[in-house]
């Protein structure tokens, strides 16, 4: 049996912007994103029968066509047949670290991994480009996952820009397990509370360019200027959120506030806050601290440190 062993890692949001509405029904987004060393490991097997099987060791993650990795695998089964028919099925086991519905783009990753693993079962040799135009048909964060590093996207979020390499910065995340956001309600209540600040579909190009006030936080990335980037965090989607879920601005002020933390923010749409930090020293010392104030067992706390690649083989 062939297999392959690949990383899947988070991302978070160091900037999101919600300009205005497409055409699509999507939102049309600025975003600068940052991969994490918290990741999945994704193995995927050719199996003897003609399906694709999902294993994964979390209750709360779909085993069927839910699965955004399911997704993945049906999505090249219908463009390659000829390789189902040369290599037959695919099992995906999935090894979940990455909390689920957490603003970290887990079901992105785990499908980016599996667009990876099956290029090279299948013997495809597709380009990069040739995975990110598939992986935009799953998700729109699935074309970041598969690049990684850091990188300004535009569009729904699958137009990206590569930005400097920030991979000297580390994080503390925090979550509790019994809160979970879903994206489409997130961007759903933005919609009802903001719409009115949205740029309409009768403006032009130029006008939305000058809505975006991205360039600094971009500056100081090309500069890898931590603390500034720290200083310049920010996601709209934090004003539907924060007043929702009091605990999410309750972890967002105590990280914020701990010695040697550059900024803290909410990640994508929620409810994972992250803080800065510019070792893992501070970040183990800052993920002690806050254990210490929240004992509660329900609080997921966690240090990564930012990196420069996407999916990779074990
Ligand atoms: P994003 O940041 O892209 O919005 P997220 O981190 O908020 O993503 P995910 O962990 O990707 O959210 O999961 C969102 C929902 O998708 C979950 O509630 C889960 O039921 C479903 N899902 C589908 N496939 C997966 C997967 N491989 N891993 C985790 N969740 C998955």
């Amino acid at each position: 049996m062939r297999s392959y062993s690949l990383v899947a890692p988070a991302k978070i949001n160091l900037y999101l912007e919600i300009i205005g509405d497409r055409p699509d029904g999507y939102h049309e987004l600025v975003m600068v994103l940052q991969a994490i060393s918290l990741a999945d490991k994704i193995e995927i097997s050719s199996i003897e029968i003609d399906a694709i099987s999902i294993k994964c060791d979390h209750p709360g993650v779909p085993d069927n066509q839910n699965n955004l990795a399911y997704r993945a695998a049906a999505l090249m089964a219908e463009q390659f047949p000829h390789a189902i028919a040369r290599y037959g099925g695919v099992e995906i086991k999935i090894q979940k670290t990455i909390p689920i519905a957490a603003g970290l783009a887990g079901g992105s990753s785990n499908a980016a991994a599996v667009l990876v693993g099956l290029d090279l079962l299948w013997e495809l040799g597709l380009t990069q480009g040739e995975l990110q135009e598939l992986g935009g048909q799953i998700g729109s964060d699935v074309p970041f996952c598969l690049e990684g590093g850091t990188a300004l996207a535009t569009g729904r979020g699958e137009v990206l820009s590569p930005l400097a390499n920030l991979d000297q910065l580390y994080l503390v995340l925090a979550k509790y397990h019994n809160l979970q956001i879903s994206t489409p309600w997130a961007y759903k209540t933005y919609r009802q509370q903001f719409s009115h600040t949205y740029v309409s579909a009768t403006q032009d190009l130029q006008s939305r360019r000058d809505r975006v006030h991205s360039g600094p936080i971009v500056a100081a990335v090309m500069h890898q200027d931590g603390a500034e980037i720290g200083r310049l965090l920010h996601n709209d989607l934090e004003k539907v959120a924060l007043p929702e879920y009091p605990q999410i601005q309750q972890l967002r002020q105590m990280i914020g506030t701990q010695p040697g933390v550059l900024g803290a923010m909410m990640s994508g749409s929620g409810p994972t806050v992250f803080g800065l930090v510019q070792s893992q020293a501070e970040a183990t010392q800052v993920m002690k601290t806050v254990r210490g104030q929240i004992p509660d067992p329900e609080l997921g706390l966690w240090t990564a440190k930012f990196i420069s690649q996407g999916i990779s083989l074990v």
